[in-house]
């Protein structure tokens, strides 16, 4: 089983999963993800390689089916042995069991490519993810989880093949956590839903706005750490992400391609991640956190100061981003007005 381990000294997570990859060469490799003939594709229905998928779920929908990870990052604690923490190395350090469950929800057909998803297959998608939330929420020993998508070698996909993916773990999330934390503070001082506010101020402003329907607006957020980052956000609070329903999803799908297209139109297919923060399933509702999905369009990359002090360069303004978004053409109208008009900090 793969180890969750503690940083000692911010007390972050990490997961150390020595399955991914075992030698040195297996780390240098090219960017693209690797595009399967459909005759030889893991994922293709049909082929050898598929066949040789962990337990194919019974979830399938009309378009889209649910494997395990050949390659978890939680794994399913079959043998039901204990998952506290441990302490390593003479009670130095601090690890644990990365237990839980990693699947793969696989859009059937090979040739589609995530920004061509039709609205009804992008709401399959949605829906069977948040079938599999719910199942892997009752009857496996979860804290969290988080569904994603990885489109483009630059946003780490590893074969064409169009899937998202579904991380079940005994840990909430450093990035959950921490937005959990912010929401509180806001709460306690406001008394409000900080989400809520900023999806009443953006509708407002319309500066960043990229596009709503009755359910859903789309942002590019104010301090975006990449060009193009888009925040999608329910417009009713609501703070779990599986009590969405049917219909629900198809306005959250209608959103989704919505903006996907455009980021096609706008940056020719680039490569990105999108993910869906919601509340640990330890907790049973929140008037502070309010569940949203991130697209981050992996455009740039980070340099040394990114990475050595976690505080992001974005060189394109949200406020342009958003315009690009909406069809319009950038002019310093739309470039942000903060600089003249912020009062003092
Ligand atoms: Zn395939
Ligand atoms: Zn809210
Ligand atoms: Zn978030």
């Amino acid at each position: 089983m793969p180890e969750l381990r503690q940083n000692i000294i911010t007390g972050d997570w990490v997961v150390v999963a020595p399955e991914r990859a075992k030698r040195p060469q297996d780390f240098i490799k090219t960017r693209n993800p690797h595009d399967h003939p459909k005759d030889d594709c893991p994922f293709c229905v049909g082929t050898e390689k598929y066949r040789q998928n962990k337990r194919v779920r019974q979830v399938a929908s009309e378009h889209v089916y649910v494997i395990e990870n050949r390659y978890p990052a939680f794994e399913e604690n079959e043998l039901g042995e204990s998952t506290k923490c441990y302490y390593a190395e003479g009670g130095f350090y601090r690890a644990r069991p990365s237990s839980g469950d990693h699947e793969v929800v696989v859009v059937k057909d090979h040739d589609l490519s995530l920004p061509k998803f039709s609205k009804t297959v992008a709401t399959d998608l949605f829906q069977v993810i948040r079938d599999r939330f719910l199942w892997i929420k009752q009857h496996e020993q979860v804290v969290s989880l988080i569904p994603i998508y990885n489109h483009g070698g630059e946003a780490g996909a590893s074969v064409v093949h169009p899937h998202a993916q579904l991380f079940a773990s005994g840990i909430v999330a450093n990035t959950v956590g921490r937005e959990m934390h912010g929401a509180e503070h806001y709460y306690d001082i406001n008394g409000s839903c900080v989400y809520c506010d900023m999806v009443s101020h953006e509708l407002e402003q319309r500066t960043r706005l990229v596009y709503e329907n009755d359910a859903f607006v789309a942002i590019n957020f104010f301090a975006s750490r990449f060009p193009f980052e888009t925040w999608v956000i329910p417009r009713r609070h609501e703070s779990q992400f599986e009590h969405a329903t049917n219909t629900h999803l198809e306005y959250l799908a209608d959103a989704m391609m919505a903006v996907l297209n455009r980021l096609d139109t706008v940056l020719h297919n680039p490569s990105l991640n999108f993910y869906i923060h919601t509340l640990p399933t330890i907790v049973d509702g929140s008037a502070s956190y309010h569940w949203h999905v991130e697209i981050t369009p992996r455009v740039t990359t980070y340099g040394g100061f990114e990475i050595g002090s976690d505080v992001i360069i974005n060189v394109m303004p949200p406020e342009a981003a958003a315009a690009y978004l909406r069809g319009e053409e950038a002019t310093k109208k739309s470039l942000p007005v903060m600089f003249m008009w912020n009062s003092p900090c």
